[in-house]
Formats: structure tokens, C-alpha cells, sequence
């Protein structure tokens, strides 16, 4: 544990469960107010694709605590106890590794900000390459079927773009099929021989009619088929989290349904560009592209409330 004096403020840092580099600031507004620090994070590891848990303790209570980290912004949450606060940040898979700054923005109960950084260094990860063979009309799709593509596109997009300011979830994430995960997180993908955007989900093996459970509490914000994704759900966990489902075979839910933890959402298919039935899942933290693996570890392990 360390103290960091800056001018008249004390700031104390602690790094648990990961060594990472950490440095603490504090914004000149603050100069000559007496507040402490304490920040702390857990990940399964600091790489591209990880999820970060930063937790802040603060001897002053505070109203609100966000994160900004790489232009993205990570709303953290305090559990009845305003002096304690806790937040996801997400590590893009495509970030470049080297140090990144958490800048820390609050506010306290008088109104005044509150504003200091945590580092974290991320270190480099080398995705396999896999290999796939697919129905041609998803390597190369027909020119007939490229608006609907881009529609499909903008509005996935738009719905990980959107911050829900509530938190729907609750404690860890749980395996939403029993089976063991196939193809991993991150890998880049060569379709026919041609290479496509990364792999920005997690496999997992099941066999058709499998039923999907909602890895935990959540609003159903899609329900549709898309052309390469098959049938898929998104439901929103809140805080800028998303789970992404696809190539069901059939759904359990429909748009605007509340889910809690364990509900079937929907049955594992083979819609969409596959080469056999599983299930994929994709998880979306303030847009930045995290691996469902990392969520459901750094929560069991550092025990998210
Ligand atoms: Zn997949």
C-alpha cells in the first residue's frame, strides 16, 4: 500500500490481486481539500479484451463516480454506501499494449468534482488465427441482401452505443449453456480462405434446442434474425453492458421483456453464418469488445455485489 502526497492532499493506492502500475492525481480544483483515495482494481488478466474491476473507496462520501478510459465512458456503482464505489472497465480487444490511463470524475455531497487517475498497463495478447469453411453467400454476400446488412449493422450499433444509467445486474454472471467453450475470444477469423473481422465472441459447444439462460438480470433489447448472426437476442444489463446471443434456433423472449438470472432467453440453433450448432455469446461493456470469460471471472473472483 502506498500514500501519495500531492500539495496538501494525501491519496493512497493499493493494487490487489494484479500488479499494475498505478498513479493517482489530483485536479487543481481539489488543491488544499484534505480527500483520500484508495483504488484498487482485479482482472483475470490486464490484456486486450479483459474486464477491469476498479473499485474506489473515498474517506468523503461522493454522489456519482464514472471512469473514462481509451474515449470510453464506464458509469461506476456504489452499494448503499456512497464512500464505496465500484465500476467495469472494459480493455478493447484491438488495444494496443502500453499504459492506460482510468481518469476518475466524481462528484462529492457539496457539489464540488472530484477528479484523479488510476493506470493500468496492458500487456500484448497474440489471437490464433482459425479456419473456416461456410455457405459462400456468407463470405461474399449478394448484392441484394448488402442494405440489409448495413441496417442490421447500424442498429446493433446503436444499441451498444446506449448507456442504460441504471443497473440491472446483480452478483456473478453465470455460463448461459452447460457445455465447454469451443472456439475462443479474439481469434482472427479466415472465412473460405478470406480473412474477416476478429472473432468478438466466446463459443460454446451445445447441441440444437439447448436452452439458454440469461447469464444474469437484464431487458431483452433484440429480438430478430440477422443475416450473419442467425437469430439473436441482446440483452441489456445496464451500466453500458450487453449480452449478445446468436444463431438460436428458436426465442423464449420477445422485445422489452425484463429477464432475471437463469430465465430461458431462447434454444441454441445453427441460423446464421456457422458451421454447426453452438452457441455464440458476445459481451459489449461501453462498446469496447471484452470476452464473456473475463466478465464471469473478474465477478466471481472479486465478488461483485
Ligand atoms: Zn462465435
Amino acid at each position: 500500500m502506498f500514500v501519495i502526497k500531492l500539495g496538501r492532499r494525501k491519496v493512497l493506492a493499493a493494487g490487489l490481486f494484479v500488479s499494475g502500475v498505478f498513479a493517482l492525481s489530483a485536479s487543481s480544483s481539489l488543491l488544499g481539500v484534505d480527500e483520500e483515495f484508495k483504488v484498487a482494481h482485479a482482472a483475470r488478466a490486464l490484456q486486450p479484451g479483459e474486464v477491469v474491476l476498479v473499485s474506489v473507496d473515498s474517506n468523503r462520501p461522493l454522489k456519482e463516480l464514472t471512469a473514462t478510459s481509451n474515449d470510453r465512458n464506464f458509469l461506476f456503482y456504489s452499494d448503499g454506501e456512497s464512500a464505496h464505489w465500484v465500476g467495469l472497465v472494459g480493455i478493447d480487444l484491438e488495444t494496443p499494449p502500453g499504459d492506460v490511463q482510468i481518469l476518475l470524475n466524481g462528484e462529492n455531497l457539496d457539489g464540488e468534482p472530484v477528479q484523479f487517475t488510476y493506470q493500468v498497463t496492458i500487456l500484448a495478447k497474440q489471437f490464433p488465427t482459425r479456419q473456416l469453411s461456410v455457405d459462400s453467400k456468407y463470405v461474399s454476400p449478394p448484392q441484394s441482401e448488402l442494405d440489409r446488412i448495413a441496417q442490421e449493422r447500424r442498429r446493433v450499433s446503436r444499441i451498444f452505443a446506449t448507456t442504460t444509467p441504471e443497473r440491472f445486474w446483480r452478483g456473478p454472471f453465470l455460463r448461459p449453456v452447460p457445455g465447454e467453450t469451443g472456439s475462443g475470444f479474439g481469434k482472427r477469423s479466415v472465412y473460405n480462405g478470406k480473412p474477416r473481422s476478429p472473432h468478438t465472441g466466446t463459443d460454446f459447444r451445445a447441441t440444437k434446442g439447448t436452452p439458454i439462460k440469461a447469464p444474469n438480470n437484464g431487458r431483452i433489447v433484440l429480438v430478430k434474425e440477422l443475416y450473419f448472426a442467425g437469430n439473436t437476442v441482446i440483452i441489456d444489463h445496464g451500466l453500458g453492458l450487453y449480452s449478445y446471443f446468436a444463431h438460436l434456433s428458436e426465442f423464449r423472449v420477445e422485445e422489452g421483456d425484463a429477464v432475471e438470472t437463469g430465465q430461458v432467453i431462447g434454444l441454441v440453433g445453427a441460423t446464421g453464418r456457422v458451421t454447426g450448432p453452438h452457441l455464440h455469446w458476445t459481451v459489449r461493456l461501453s462498446e469496447a469488445r471484452v470476452d464473456p470469460l473475463s466478465l464471469m471471472n473478474v465477478l466471481k473472483t472479486a465478488g461483485g455485489s
